[in-house]
């Protein structure tokens, strides 16, 4: 089994079992990007994501992501 992890300007990944692409039944078996961030510090309120929900992992693990949350505020 192999899960597939990608960081990039968002989050996702796939799935393969024995060298076959799992699909899931919507298509996106595998994409955990827009699944809520566990552990999150909620003192500083909920985070909007485009796709509609509010404290996605891609709002967070995400190059643009990333660059809002630690280069942007200097550390
Ligand atoms: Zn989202």
């Amino acid at each position: 089994m192999v899960f597939g992890v990608i960081i990039g300007t968002g989050t996702g990944g796939g799935i393969a079992i024995k060298q076959q692409v799992i699909t899931g039944v919507n298509a996106i078996a595998g994409e955990w990007g827009h699944n809520p961030m566990p552990w999150k510090d909620d003192t500083e309120g909920p985070v909007q994501c485009y796709c509609g929900k509010q404290d996605c992992i891609e709002t967070f693990l995400s190059g643009p992501g990333m660059l809002k949350r630690f280069i942007a505020r200097g550390g």
